[in-house]
Formats: structure tokens, sequence, C-alpha cells
């Protein structure tokens, strides 16, 4: 009976430590971010330690927060949920597509891939850093259309059986890859994680607002297994809003954000 009144009591001032930690947040900020936290898709293991993340430093998360709100007004699509959940239309093209070809820092693995302007320019921005440090990057995929993903996808379908296809590509309208910000690196395979370019962009990409989407033992999460190469621009306040208060997961961030009202 005693220990049955300890579980209790225990149970209850976690709940209390939960509200508090979000109480600190400025009330402007703290109703919306509540509400968007409990709508997004994160289990409750990872949606404490994200509200104990926030409650811990909750001036800098409102900081963040106000900074991200604002990329996400003057640019609507930089932060868009895409997904295995959220499909964009067949339709969609980004409006500021530019091409690679030409003289940059970075190395293309074929001509005329195109990227959203400001996700070439923090490429660029990327590339001659990591030159400095004497690393090269070779880009290997970028945007993709919606039929050139229906594409791809109808070939991994034939070739290994819809399961497998779905687990390593996106069916046509659900890749990041058609929104213009997503970048494949090097080789494409997994050893890529452990070349010197690989831990490079592990290291210091979120500097230059590139997430990892798909992280190690995440796929129950992402919907996609790890892809060691495949980095989506989101700016370095987004960024860093996901290294500081969302474990590192870009989707939990996307979803989250994407729940806020608009
Ligand atoms: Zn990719």
């Amino acid at each position: 009976m005693f220990s049955l009144i300890l579980v209790v009591s225990a149970a209850s001032s976690c709940a209390a430590q939960k509200n508090m930690a979000l109480s600190a947040l400025p009330s402007d900020i703290r109703t919306q971010v509540e509400a968007a936290l409990s709508a997004a898709h994160i289990g409750d293991t990872d949606r404490s330690r994200i509200v104990e993340a926030i409650g811990n430093d909750a001036s800098a998360f409102a900081l963040l927060f106000h900074e991200v709100r604002d990329v996400m007004k003057k640019d609507p699509e930089l932060l868009r949920r895409v997904d295995k959940s959220v499909a964009l239309p067949a339709n969609f093209v980004p409006s500021d597509l530019v091409k690679l070809d030409g003289v940059f820092p970075y190395v293309v693995s074929k001509k005329g891939m195109q990227l959203r302007a400001p996700a070439r320019d923090a490429l660029v921005r990327m590339t001659e850093a990591a030159r400095k440090e004497g690393e090269t990057l070779v880009v290997s995929s970028t945007y993709r259309s919606y039929d050139y993903q229906k594409t791809v996808f109808e070939r991994n379908v034939k070739e290994m059986g819809k399961t497998e296809a779905e687990r390593v590509s996106a069916p046509p309208g659900m890749s990041q890859h058609q929104l213009g910000t997503a970048i494949d690196f090097g080789s494409i395979t997994d050893e890529f994680a452990d070349t010197a370019a690989g831990r490079w962009l592990s290291a210091n990409a979120g500097k230059f607002g590139f997430s990892l989407s798909f992280p190690k033992g995440m796929e129950a999460i992402t919907g996609y297994r790890w892809e060691s190469w495949h980095y989506r621009y989101i700016s370095p306040a987004a960024a860093e809003m996901q290294e500081r208060f969302f474990l590192g997961v870009q989707q939990y961030l996307i979803e989250f954000l994407a729940e806020l009202p608009h």
C-alpha cells in the first residue's frame, strides 16, 4: 500500500513538473507551443524530454521560436512538412530553382542539377568552409520533380518489391527532393558515413542550416532507413532549434512547426 502511494505521488509530481516547464515560456507563445506539441506525433517519453529541454532554457527557446517563425513567414515552403503522411501536389515546383553548373567550390557528379536559391547559397557557404578544412563535398542528387520521383520509385518497386522500395525511397509527392532543398552527398551508400566528407557533414552541417533527415535507428519515426548522405536545408535557426530542443530529430521539429497556427 505504502509503495503504491509513492508511485502515485511520483507520477503526479512529474506531470506538474511538465506543466511548470512550459509555464516558463512567455505567455504570448506558451499556448501555441503546448497545442503544437500535443498535436505532433511524438511519443510520450520523447515529448517529455522536449518539454524538459524547453523548460530548462525557456528564454533561449522563445528567441529561437520567433526567429524560426520569421523564416516561415518569409519563406513558407522552407519548413513545409513533406513525409509519408503529407504529400506535395504533383504540380508543385519551387519558384526559385537555380542550376548548380558553373564555378562553385563543390563538385557536382552530373550536369543540370538544381536547388532552391537559399539552399544553393547555404551549400556554397558550407562547401567553402569544408574546403578550408581540406574536405571536398560532392553533390550527387538535388531537386527531383514529381515525375522523376515517380520513375525512381517505380523502378525500385520493380527491383526490390514495394515494402523495401518504401524504406529506401519516397513515393511521388512524398520526397523532400521535390522541395528543392534536399541534397544527397557522395556515394549515396552507408559507407559515406565513414568517409571524411560524411564525418565533416555530420559535425558541421547544422551550422549552415542543413539537417540529416533520416538518422540511424529512427525508421519508426521518419519512415525511412538511415541515410547518412541525405540532408535538407531548413535554415540555421531551425537547425539550432532541432538540435537544442527537439532531440536532434528533424521529423519532430517539422511536425511541431506544421501544427502551429498559420
Ligand atoms: Zn535523398
